[in-house]
């Protein structure tokens, strides 16, 4: 009995193994006696500190990306506009495609404060494990030892996002190595400002459409599902921002003297805050949700399908409700939010006086989903402040103002995106993709769109081209912060993942 059931054990990795795509088989077998130069290119690739306005440093990644490709034989050059971080461009020709398929990552990175980092951001490290599960250093290993599942390298951009990068060039070299036909053009991008907000990236590509044209840009770019299964987004949302400041006296006053007389900025903002969410967590702005693009069935479906990880991330984050209950945060993510990000007036704790505070303000963030007008929404919650009996100015208002209307709002809008994109998930090529990560990976978690924002629309517009994001790292990799790392193993998947769709 006992060793039947360790032969089931042996055999069912196995099999999975033999259900892969040839592609992926190939790529696993190649990186398996090839893991010390890739982990050695990419220790010399992370060593470069990458920081977004370190343009210096930014530059020299970019030409070492240059160099990386040209020794693969992918004519590479940097694209740039002035003032910009370049984007470098690369691209294999295959003869007789009928299609040209973009892959893109960034190369830049957060800012870093080295005080919090258990060993300096540009120095990787490889650890056995993470740091919070005991992660000791260990060198990088002899040619042809295998690193253990937990494997973690650490440093700034290893998980976010040079790990994609390195799993593109690799899954290039594990190509060629086996000698696998291609069928695409292939084309890379990689962003040396998207931990920036890609401020360029329109203009860049606007400038060079022929260059950067393709069927599809695969996005590889943040982290995999809490589950560890694969994951695919198939947009993401935009966010547009909004400052409200309301008034009360001129300056501060007694809050004995002037108490229950003097108008409170405070509660004034809290009402007026109050008024734009009902008590089932819906905005109540006019039109807020009028012009949103409806999920399809197939885009249901796969919210329907994703894993429900609700209960365990309020048990982690310490929660006791969530809003919007019982909507999950998959399906939540796929809703436009009306967020406060901030909020301030007078003060507390021991700074507290007992006053009538002057002024309060709240920040505000609109996540935004596709379909939504990003300064048309601004323009609508402007017209509810509006509504609530509000006068509501665009600059500092001044005094003559401020004594002849009873409410006074100043509103400071958020500079405007270009809005939120989703491709449809019934696209042909859409269900390619799919069907190519899940045949390397196994069932995929499918997201209409992230919760958070890329530069999809930035790449999306001025090429006419369809977006979808195939993240590979792992989901705790600390990307924004200290201790940012890639856990090997996601790497090592990454690369067959590429592997896979550069060959479709
Ligand atoms: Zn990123």
């Amino acid at each position: 009995m006992m060793k039947r059931f360790l032969i089931l054990l042996l055999v069912i990795p196995a099999s999975l193994f033999a259900q892969m795509p040839k592609v992926a088989r190939d790529a696993r077998t190649w990186r398996q006696q090839h893991e010390r130069p890739i982990l050695g290119e990419f220790t010399a690739l992370l060593s470069v500190p990458n920081v977004t306005r370190d343009r210096t440093n930014v530059r020299h990644n970019a030409e070492m990306l240059v160099a990386m490709m040209q020794r693969r034989g992918i004519a590479a050059r940097l694209v740039t506009i002035e003032g910009a971080n370049p984007v470098v461009f690369g691209e294999l020709v295959t003869p007789g495609a009928k299609r040209t398929i973009a892959f893109y990552a960034h190369y830049d990175g957060q800012p870093v404060d080295e005080t919090e980092w258990a060993t300096p951001p540009f120095v990787p490290t490889l650890r056995s494990d993470s740091l919070e599960h005991g992660g000791q250093i260990i060198p990088l290993p002899p040619p042809g030892t295998p690193l253990g599942a937990e494997a973690r390298m650490y440093a700034r951009g290893s998980g976010d996002d040079k790990s994609s990068i390195m799993a593109m060039l690799a899954a290039v070299d594990a190509l060629r190595a086996t000698g696998t036909k291609l069928h695409s053009n292939i084309k890379f991008a990689f962003d040396g400002e998207e931990e920036a907000g890609s401020p360029n990236l329109q203009a860049i590509l606007a400038a060079n459409r022929e260059l950067f044209a393709a069927d599809l840009w695969i996005i590889c770019d943040g982290p995999v599902h809490q589950s560890r299964r694969p994951l695919i987004y198939f947009g993401a949302r935009d966010v547009v921002k909004l400052d409200v400041t309301v008034y009360g006296a001129r300056n501060e006053l007694h809050s004995g003297h002037y108490g229950n007389w003097s108008p409170n900025p405070a509660l004034m903002l809290a009402r007026l805050l109050t008024s734009m969410k009902d008590e089932h967590d819906r905005v109540v702005v006019e039109h807020f949700y009028a012009d949103i693009v409806p999920l399809s069935a197939t885009e249901r479906q796969a919210i329907a399908d994703a894993p429900d990880i609700d209960a365990e991330l309020m048990r982690e984050l310490w929660l006791g409700a969530t809003e919007s209950s019982p909507k999950k945060l998959a399906e939540l993510i796929t809703e436009p939010s009306l967020n406060i990000r901030g909020m301030s007036s007078g003060h507390t704790g021991a700074q507290a006086s007992n006053v009538v505070p002057s002024s309060a303000t709240a920040a505000i963030d609109i996540r935004l989903v596709k379909g939504m007008d990003p300064r048309l929404t601004q323009d609508r919650v402007i017209e509810h402040i509006r509504r609530q009996g509000y006068f509501v100015v665009e600059n500092a208002p001044d005094a003559e103002i401020r004594r002849t209307h009873p409410k006074v709002a100043w509103v400071e809008r958020g500079h405007p995106g270009l809005g939120a994109v989703r491709t449809p998930m019934d696209l042909p090529i859409a269900q390619e993709v799919v069907k190519i990560v899940e045949s390397v990976r196994g069932p995929a978690v499918k997201l209409p769109n992230m919760g958070g924002s890329l530069p999809l629309a930035e790449i999306e517009q001025p090429l006419g081209t369809h977006t979808i994001v195939v993240p590979i790292a792992n989901h705790d990799d600390n990307q924004h912060t200290f201790n940012e790392n890639l856990r090997i193993q996601n790497l090592w998947d990454g690369i067959e993942v590429m592997a896979a769709l550069m060959s479709m």
